[in-house]
């Protein structure tokens, strides 16, 4: 069938639009309308020079819809259906069948360059291949080929436009506190870089009653904004000693740090502030990853450090409930986005870049 999708194919010129021909659904894939996807910062990533994935390629990994179809075997969803897109996994490694999906043993293989068809889901106007299947789903495109099991069917009286984000930038920030942390009433968090993933944190703490929720940035605006959505203390990283600030209030330190910068010094602070037995959180990996930045001694006390992968989410669980808590006006994620025309791809990718725009999100034309 013929979509309207954005092709990246020089990382100098940013997308394009064009008319591709899509293939499928196969077995085992749902074909999805698509109303709007979220622009996340491995969206970037994917479209830089040194992309793992080569162009030409469509990107979109936050895209919500409407089922159009499905293939042979699809039981989970039908025509019609609001759905929400989210990473891919195997299903039957020991993580997917702990209900871990999100440390999937084949997470990198499936989302970023396993699955049999990706080189031959769209073809361009001259024939040529355009690889697809980005995060199991491709979604900036008038439509989408899921994976059944990166689907996941919402409530049909939330506004789809809003929820793309929930299947990786929004969940990886609330699922840090309630999938991985298990943030307990009273108990004291430190978010070091308030973007989508940390606000949707400090968002999650506040559900979670946490005792002291400390937002650390460089932006005045998001600490604000931090503020606004339930942090009680925002600690600006350029003006103030991180450390010392927080120690003044918390002297025993926090009981978890998530780190959202995948920046070293960044990712030592939040390793060091920690109370003994506390829990830091990394959420994204940094280019220099072998660099050294941890003392055996500090981590003595039970201090442990975690990678932390899509907020440890099983996105048939998460979703649903982090839908539930907007709908309660408990997790307003409205007050982060954004929205774009399709044909604004490159001012929204622009306004992400800069800061400008927390979460932008494209409106990809279906509505719900
Ligand atoms: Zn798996
Ligand atoms: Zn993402």
């Amino acid at each position: 069938m013929k979509v309207k999708a954005a092709v990246f194919r020089d990382p100098q010129e940013g997308p394009g639009l064009e008319t591709l021909d899509m293939r499928g659904p196969g077995r085992g894939e749902v074909l999805v309308r698509m109303v709007a996807a979220g622009i996340c910062h491995t969206d970037m990533k994917f479209a830089a020079s040194d992309s793992p994935v080569p162009g030409p390629v469509v990107l979109g990994h936050e895209g919500a819809g409407l089922v159009e179809a499905v293939g042979p075997g699809v039981t989970k969803v039908t025509r019609g259906d609001p759905v929400v897109l989210t990473f891919g996994s195997c299903g039957t490694c020991p993580s997917c069948t702990d209900n871990a999906p999100a440390y999937c043993h084949d997470l990198a293989g499936i989302n970023f360059g396993g699955t049999p068809h990706r080189a031959a889901r769209f073809t361009d106007g001259a024939g040529a291949p355009v690889t697809g299947d980005f995060f199991s789903q491709s979604s900036f495109a008038t439509y989408a080929v899921a994976q059944e099991r990166g689907v996941v069917k919402v409530r049909p009286d939330a506004p789809l436009e809003m929820l793309g984000p929930l299947g990786c930038g929004f969940q990886t920030g609330a699922g840090a506190v309630f999938n991985e942390f298990r943030m307990q009433p009273g108990q004291t968090l430190a978010v070091f870089g308030v973007g989508a993933v940390g606000l949707t944190a400090v968002m999650a703490a506040h559900v979670a009653q946490g005792g002291r929720i400390v937002a650390v940035d460089r932006n005045a605006e998001r600490l604000e904004l931090a503020k606004e959505l339930g942090a009680h203390m925002a600690i600006h990283a350029s003006r103030e000693d991180v450390a010392q600030t927080l120690r003044a209030t918390l002297p025993q330190g926090v009981d978890f740090a998530l780190d959202t910068t995948a920046a070293l010094p960044v990712m030592r602070q939040a390793i060091e502030v920690l109370a003994p037995r506390g829990v830091a959180g990394m959420t994204a990996t940094p280019r220099d990853s072998a660099a050294a930045f941890v003392t055996m001694g500090h981590l003595q006390l039970g201090r442990s450090i975690r990678g932390i992968n899509e907020g440890n989410s099983d996105p048939d669980f998460t979703i649903p409930m982090l839908v539930d808590l907007f709908m309660q006006g408990r997790f307003p994620v409205d007050r982060l986005v954004r929205f774009y025309d399709f044909d604004q791809i490159a001012e929204a990718f622009d306004d992400l870049r800069d800061g400008t725009t927390v979460k932008p999100i494209l409106r990809l034309g279906a509505q719900n």
